[in-house]
């Protein structure tokens, strides 16, 4: 391991990645456990501008090499870095546990799928294959081919720290780009601990980057530096679109991946017990921290009555606590900041109306967290705040409807289009709804969050911006097209 003492008493402190040097920051990072939050989890170097702008520079500098090189040589160090990633899954899925606040379950997971998408893509640097035609005009051939685009701006959020810095930064290397990776501040140990393996895996220098900082600093030096090429952004709605704006400006590419307000609906002729797991499992597993959760539970109300009481009785069921221990369902929020916003947004709602039916108090464990009983909230009406905004946390607010129609109609009532869900057995009902959900992704009996990792992922209207993310369809992004035209 690559780790270097400070020379004071918080021991190691874990350096950012410039131009192939661990290089230490003016500030430090204190990474805080949110299942216990006197337990440091480790100490990060905080970034400055000069250290963007150096990694900036080291990437500008190592593009027409690495643009250049054989796509086998890509696609070995990206199945290097999957093989490591998948052989160390327990270790790193344990770190990114006690830094997010997910189950150990759900961290090992995540850090199967990062080594699953680095295998993915892997094969996709072998698989850049173009269009040959012949032209209109006699004795001339047109090729489309498909070019790297040069340095690509990696800014990632807190909610899935090794996932979804895998999906941007895995194929923007296949393709042959060069990266400049800032992750969120609350998750600097598990951007480090994939950057350590980035770092052995063959990469020439300045390839790839990270620089763990301020969005407001470092971010800030990614988004406006004309050196970037491409932005690539997870994060929330207001961020997401002023960057947008400011790298536009300047000419540059730009994917968005940011809010959601995600509708499960139940309809009459559900599976009772299959859509209180389904509607379970999308609200308020990972607490409810993914941007495919379903927040809007909507019912219809032949079945309304049964489906919230048995949905309340598996959300009283749910263990709250530490994310390490194996009996945990649910972990802890975040932080303060997030948890604070899920207790206001419970206030809200019951000030315009809609009843708490169960959880929604702070709890009390073993050590001291940001530990919050699921809440479900019932009455709510579609206008409500809180089936308007994104609250991000594990809260969920039931809309009762006389019929599919009606459902169909509040789902689509949203500015966001994520994800949206339907319990039903009717074969109708199910094509109906796929069809006509305003969303990137559609569930038909199965949760709204959990997606797989080879088929593209991507929201409509104010939830996404740019070409979509993950599978095949990443090449989009990470890639510019040319056509030439050929006379021999
Ligand atoms: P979240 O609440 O999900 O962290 P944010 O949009 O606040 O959503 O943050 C997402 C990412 O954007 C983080 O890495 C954050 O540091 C970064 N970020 C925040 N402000 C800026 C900014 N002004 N410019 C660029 N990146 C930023």
């Amino acid at each position: 391991m690559v780790q270097d003492k400070d020379g004071d008493s918080r021991g190691e402190v874990h350096r950012n990645w410039i131009g192939g040097q661990w290089v230490k920051g003016p500030e430090v990072i204190a990474n805080i456990n949110p299942s216990n939050v006197a337990e440091v989890v480790g100490w990060y170097a905080k970034a400055d501008q000069a250290a963007a702008q150096a990694a900036i520079d080291a990437a500008a500098g190592a593009f027409a090499a690495w643009a250049g090189t054989s796509p086998q040589l890509r696609a070995d160090v990206l199945d290097r870095v999957g093989t490591e990633l998948l052989a160390r899954r327990e270790a790193l899925g344990t770190l990114l546990s006690r830094e997010e606040g997910k189950t150990l379950g759900e961290g090992i997971g995540e850090v199967t799928r990062a080594g699953q998408i680095f295998k993915f893509f892997a094969g996709e640097a072998l698989r850049n294959e173009g269009d040959l035609l012949d032209s209109i005009r006699p004795g001339v051939r047109v090729e489309v081919t498909r070019e790297p685009v040069g340095v690509i701006g990696v800014i990632t959020p807190w909610n899935f720290p090794i996932a979804i810095p895998a999906w941007k930064i895995a194929p923007a290397l296949a393709f042959g780009n060069c990266v400049v990776f800032k992750p969120a501040e609350l998750v600097p140990g598990s951007a480090w601990a994939l950057t350590e393996i980035l770092s052995r895996s063959g990469l020439p220098e300045g390839v790839f980057n990270l620089v763990m900082g301020a969005g407001s600093v470092v971010g800030e030096a990614i988004v406006a530096s004309p050196r970037v090429d491409a932005v690539s952004f997870t994060g929330s709605v207001e961020r997401g679109r002023a960057l947008a704006q400011s790298v536009v400006a300047r000419g540059g590419k730009v994917q968005l991946e940011m809010g959601g307000k995600n509708a499960q609906v139940i309809v009459d002729d559900a599976d009772l017990p299959r859509a209180v797991e389904i509607t379970a499992q999308s609200a308020f597993f990972s607490t409810g921290q993914r941007c495919t959760a379903a927040s809007r539970i909507i019912v219809t109300q032949g079945i309304y009555e049964r489906f919230v009481g048995a949905l309340v009785e598996r959300v009283a069921a749910l263990r709250v606590d530490d994310a390490l221990k194996p009996n945990t369902d649910i972990g802890p929020v975040v932080d303060m900041r997030q948890l604070q916003q899920d207790l206001d947004y419970l206030d809200i709602a019951q000030r315009e109306g809609a009843r708490l039916v169960i959880g929604g108090q702070r709890l009390r464990r073993e050590a001291e967290g940001f530990y919050l009983a699921p809440a479900l909230v019932v009455d709510s009406a579609p206008q409500m705040r809180v089936n308007k905004e994104e609250i991000f946390g594990p809260v969920a607010s039931v809309i009762r409807v006389a019929d599919y129609e009606e459902a169909l109609a509040v789902t689509n009532d949203t500015v966001f289009g994520l994800t949206a869900g339907i319990a039903t057995t009717s074969l109708r009902l199910a094509e109906h709804f796929k069809r006509h959900a305003q969303a990137g992704m559609v569930m038909v009996n199965v949760p709204t969050a959990g997606v797989d990792y080879h088929v593209p992922f991507g929201g409509r209207k104010g939830s996404s911006f740019g070409p979509r993310e993950q599978g095949r369809y990443a090449r989009e992004f990470y890639t510019t097209v040319k056509t030439s035209y050929v006379a021999a």
